[in-house]
């Protein structure tokens, strides 16, 4: 397979965390070993390869993290990354630490500097999507959105309990500042009345029409999921309107928030980044950079990380549709 004499990879996580990047960062130190070439982890992302701060990862050294949520290298964003000095000084580590290539877990932001820095310095890097926001092109699911999407849907699954106790409309937040994936898909596996998100154009008119609706067809409560970035307004500002448009109505606000990216990662998410982890090494060994690994149609594709980054997965219309067809 190997086309390039690799002989040191470094290996990090940077932006913000998701879980399953400690089972990625494992299934690429474990490559390493298998394809007997030496990995190194990175602490803090760029930050750690601007400060040296990294060590040699063999086999056992990710040992029992398979299962653990966030990432045992940590991760961070830099802004001295963003300077020329602070990729020179990064360079320079790269260079004393004799590392031959990069592999970079974390979102579009992250691939971006790793592209600047390729486009610099010519080392080559394969990025690896870990974001549970899952809004990254090329491929169709990033590491930690099913493990976010299942800690979404508990948690709605409590509050409809509540709801239903006491006939009140929730409006529950969930992540996504740029993209509705979370809120899409969790509302529909939690049979929410309403789903508010960034791609679609939303109305008050409509919002309260759903709610009437809900109230013709005899529910006695009403759950609406509603992304970090809807553009209509942000939960408390919807609770609001909606208080004064039903003043009968018992609104309540749960912002979910952090408890989204925590967690052990899900099966999904363990396997997806023990495939990702690996053809990120093979990738490398096999000459390729400057791109990202992914999985599409349950296959594993590497794309252009300038498409990657410029590029974005649209929302299915037809989960649109099935959403508001079930809310009946
Ligand atoms: P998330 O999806 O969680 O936001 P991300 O990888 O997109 O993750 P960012 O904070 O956007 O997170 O980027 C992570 C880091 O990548 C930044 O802190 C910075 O160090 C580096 N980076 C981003 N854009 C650039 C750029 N244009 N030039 C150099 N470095 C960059």
């Amino acid at each position: 397979m190997a086309k390039t004499t690799l002989k040191k990879i470094g290996v990090m996580t940077s932006g913000g965390d998701s879980p399953g990047m400690n089972t990625a960062i494992r299934a690429v130190a474990r490559a390493c070993a298998y394809y007997q070439i030496k990995c190194v982890g990175i602490k803090m992302g760029y930050e750690g390869l601007i400060h040296n701060q990294m060590s040699e990862l063999g086999a056992r050294s990710v040992k029992h993290i398979i299962n653990r949520g966030g990432t045992f290298l940590q991760t961070a964003r830099s802004e001295e990354f963003r300077t020329k000095e602070g990729r020179a000084k990064a360079f320079e580590n790269l260079k004393k630490n004799e590392l031959d290539a990069l592999i970079i877990i974390g979102g579009d932001g992250s691939f971006t500097g790793g592209n600047v820095f390729f486009k610099e310095f010519g080392i080559p890097f394969i990025g690896v999507p870990g974001t549970i926001d899952n809004d990254i092109f090329g491929t169709d699911f990033t590491i930690g959105y099913d493990t976010a999407l299942n800690t979404v849907i508990e948690a709605i699954d409590r509050i409809r309990d509540s709801a239903t106790s006491h006939n009140r409309v929730f409006f529950v937040e969930v992540m996504g500042r740029d993209a509705g994936f979370i809120a899409l898909n969790s509302g529909i596996a939690s049979g929410a009345q309403d789903i508010l998100i960034p791609e679609k154009k939303d109305s008050l008119d409509d919002l309260f029409g759903s709610l009437q609706h809900s109230q013709q067809s005899n529910k006695n409560s009403s759950i609406i999921v509603v992304a970090e970035g809807e553009e209509l307004g942000n939960v408390y500002d919807l609770a609001k309107a909606t208080e004064m448009r039903f003043p009968d109505y018992d609104v309540r606000v749960t912002v979910l928030g952090h408890i989204q990216r925590g967690g052990n990662p899900s099966c999904m998410d363990r396997v997806l980044a023990s495939r990702l982890g690996v053809a990120a090494v093979e990738g490398l060994l096999d000459g390729k950079s400057d791109v990202m690994a992914g999985i599409r149609s349950n296959k594993i594709v590497f794309t252009p990380i300038a498409e990657a980054i410029k590029k974005h997965n649209e929302i299915d219309k037809e989960l649109i549709k099935v959403a508001k067809i079930l809310a009946i």
